[in-house]
């Protein structure tokens, strides 16, 4: 199966991710693994993106493209794969799509979790760190005193990127970036929505079943 996975941040895309890939056999292809790995490598590829990084450019998109096309020669993706974090513009999309269908490839669909901003602000702003490294959720797991580690004492602190002003730039940023493709998947049929807000393994169960049928049907 060749899939594709939309979901904002906090919607639970990383475990589904890590679940379907396993139950499915298939990679779950984070495109940030991927670029770090072909800068590290020094590949021309990476080489290339490097330079435009380098420069405070954005990489283009054929180069994007190309970097998640070597990625998807290897060994492990010969059954299909799970796709994370590409594409995220139109441009981008289409490219792929070109490139998958000069493989005699395609996509088989796009797994869209979503779930109100609210609730992911409630999730993503009630973590609350150690600096001993225990992690705390004001709703699913206080510490027993507010604002104070159960194991060492000290005084919790609220990550930046937990901030609430944080969590709302990014979502927004994301249905900026993700509703275009939303779009355009859904007119071409391949677009799954999926309720993040369940729990986990409810959702999971969902998706998997849906896959089965759509390998029936086909
Ligand atoms: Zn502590």
């Amino acid at each position: 199966m060749r899939l594709i996975l939309l979901g904002p941040p906090g919607a639970g895309k990383g475990t589904q991710a890590a679940v379907l890939s396993e139950e499915l056999k298939i990679p779950h292809i984070s495109t940030g693994d991927i670029f770090r790995a072909n800068i590290k490598g020094g590949t021309p590829l990476g080489l290339l993106a490097r330079s435009y990084i380098d420069s405070g450019k954005l990489v283009p998109d054929d180069v994007t493209v190309d970097i998640v096309g070597s990625r998807l020669k290897d060994d492990d993706c010969k059954n299909g794969f799970i796709m994370d974090g590409f594409p995220r513009t139109i441009p981008q999309a289409q490219l792929f799509d070109k490139m998958l269908d000069e493989r005699n490839t395609a996509i088989d669909a796009v797994i869209n979790i979503t779930a109100d901003d609210s609730v992911i602000i409630k999730r993503l702003s009630g973590r609350r760190m150690c600096p001993c490294g225990k992690i705390y959720h004001m709703e699913s797991n206080p510490p027993k005193t507010e604002g104070i580690c159960d194991v060492c004492g000290s005084r919790l602190y609220i990550r930046d990127d937990d901030k609430e002003e944080t969590i709302r730039e990014r979502l927004r940023t994301y249905h900026q970036q993700t509703s275009p493709l939303v779009d355009y998947y859904q007119k071409k049929g391949l677009l799954l929505d999926f309720d993040g807000t369940k729990p986990k393994e409810v959702t999971t169960r969902e998706i998997l079943e849906s896959l089965k049928n759509l390998t029936k049907r086909v």
